[in-house]
């Protein structure tokens, strides 16, 4: 599991309800690297996480995603999350009945596989060690997942899931949203120490703001469901100060949406948790 990891996005093309979103995205991830995906809302940075991630809403039409050559698509959600894929959701969905402490272990325990489970004392153990670094209450491990917490303490505990799952690729959707500076930089310091070759990040944002904190190796602007403008940092530094303004120009872009509306859509998924727990 410590060999370097590479996701590779090739003409990736997705659907809503017949409604074409993703337009050809092309998109490769390896180890050690964050990527930056940048644009306005209504451009389809949430459908991208979504079909990588393999929600059942959305519809591959065309193109290919492997991960270290296996071609995931053909993977049901569970075992997208076995192979190494984690998506932090910019709606985390609530359980009611299943605590946090179980919904996690369940899912480590089917990422590690049948014979290779974790034992409760080391899952303890490093479940309070995460909890700590993240600044979150050690009652929280024992309440029901995600039912009553604020906005900032979902996303604490998507990155406390985050850490216990330790993914190859991880895929950060708005994780700032909705964050106080201080919640928000213990975020940004979960994802940094979790930094490393045997890791890749995609890292969705609407603002720039995240990556003063998150310094990203590339940065990619998607406007109308495709990439339109990629490069280093230096672009999201750009993207703040001048807004997304000179892309449309220099692009001839009008309306940067690709739905017909700059509606949100919440699409919580378990993308984590396997189907008996669940049925709890
Ligand atoms: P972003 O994350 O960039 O704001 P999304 O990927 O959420 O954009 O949405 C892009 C477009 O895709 C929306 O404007 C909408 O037209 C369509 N869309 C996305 N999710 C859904 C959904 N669950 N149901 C219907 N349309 C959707
Ligand atoms: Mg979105």
């Amino acid at each position: 599991m410590s060999q370097s990891p590479t996701l590779v996005i090739r003409g990736l093309k997705a659907s809503v309800e017949g409604k074409e979103i993703l337009k050809g995205i092309d998109l490769e991830v390896k180890g050690g690297e964050v990527h930056a995906i940048m644009g306005p809302n209504g451009t389809g940075k949430s459908t991208l996480a979504s079909a990588i991630m393999g929600h059942p809403k959305y519809e591959v039409t065309a193109g290919e995603v492997t991960l270290d050559g296996e071609n995931i698509l053909e993977m049901e959600v569970d075992e997208r999350a076995r192979a190494g894929l984690f998506l932090c959701m910019q709606y985390p969905s609530e359980i009611t009945g299943v605590t946090n402490a179980d919904f996690l272990r369940s899912a480590i325990n089917a990422r590690l596989g049948e014979g290779n489970e974790i034992s409760l004392i080391k899952f303890i153990r490093k479940m309070e060690e995460k909890m700590k670094e993240l600044e979150m209450n050690p009652e929280f491990a024992h309440r029901y997942l995600n039912e009553g917490f604020s906005g900032g303490e979902k996303k604490r505990n998507e990155i406390l899931q985050m850490s216990m799952l330790e993914p190859k690729i991880a895929i950060l959707d708005e994780v700032d949203s909705g964050l106080d500076i201080d919640a928000l930089k213990i975020v940004a310091e979960g994802v940094n120490r979790m930094r490393g070759p045997e890791r890749g990040f995609l890292i969705i944002t609407h603002y720039q703001r995240l990556l003063n904190y998150i310094k990203p190796d590339f940065v990619h602007v998607m406007m109308q469901g495709r990439i339109v403008k990629s490069g280093g940092p230096e672009l999201a530094e750009r993207l703040e100060a001048e807004g997304y303004d000179w892309i449309k120009e220099e692009l001839g872009i009008e309306d940067v949406t690709v739905g017909n509306d700059e509606e949100e859509f919440k699409v919580p998924m378990n993308t984590i948790a396997p189907e008996s727990l669940m049925k709890k």
